[in-house]
């Protein structure tokens, strides 16, 4: 499906309620949805996203690495807030974007599955395929794994490997 889309940057008077379109200034983008291939082509070669988890009303996003293999993104953590949130509540968001200007860009959404790949007999495989992958970029390593001092209280530095298993993905695509 096609749609020519004017993408307006608003003039803001002030307050929020005078937000209103600047015509001279509109640009137009011609906004394309992606096959679902092409989507995961784009989770295939770009390696960060914004991974949102949600307890309860409350969503939370972060900026996290992945790589995609086989309909799923592979990450690494250490146990904190998003962690403890998607042991809870394994259904997830993420999205991934890249961006050239503002009128061209592609951008894909994930609703997915979150699967912990723990230190068990049963997960050396996935554990490996994980290890494989992020191993080639040996700095995502570093935020994953960053000793984190919050509230006066050390974090445990302990490696969690996981997966999102992707359930439903789109994608958009914007030309100029
Ligand atoms: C480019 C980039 C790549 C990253 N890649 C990874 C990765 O592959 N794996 C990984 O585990 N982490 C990665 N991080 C760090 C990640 O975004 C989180 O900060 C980190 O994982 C801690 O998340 P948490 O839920 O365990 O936080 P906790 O330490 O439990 O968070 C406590 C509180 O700190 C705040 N907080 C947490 N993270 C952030 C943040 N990024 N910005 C602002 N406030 C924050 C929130 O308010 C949160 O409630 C990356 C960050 C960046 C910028």
């Amino acid at each position: 499906m096609l749609s020519a889309v004017v993408l307006w940057p608003w003039h803001l008077n002030g307050t929020e309620s005078s937000k209103r379109p600047v015509a001279t200034q509109g640009v137009v983008a011609m906004i394309q949805e992606m096959t679902r291939q092409a989507s995961l082509d784009l989770l295939a070669r770009t390696h960060l996203c914004r991974l949102a988890c949600a307890q309860g009303s409350q969503p939370y996003v972060v900026p996290c690495y992945f790589a995609y293999h086989k309909n799923s993104l592979y990450s690494f953590s250490t146990v904190g807030q998003k962690i403890e949130w998607m042991r809870a509540n394994p259904l997830v968001c993420v999205e991934a974007d890249e961006v050239v200007s503002p009128q061209e860009w592609v951008s894909v959404i994930v609703f997915g599955r979150y699967e912990e790949l723990p230190d068990t007999p049963e997960y050396q495989c996935e554990r490996a395929v994980a290890y494989n992958l992020l191993q080639k970029e040996a700095t995502w390593w570093e935020p994953g794994y960053l000793k984190t001092i919050l509230h006066d209280t050390e974090r445990p530095l302990v490696p969690v490997f996981y997966r999102i298993h992707v359930v439903q993905i789109t994608g958009h695509r914007a030309t100029p």
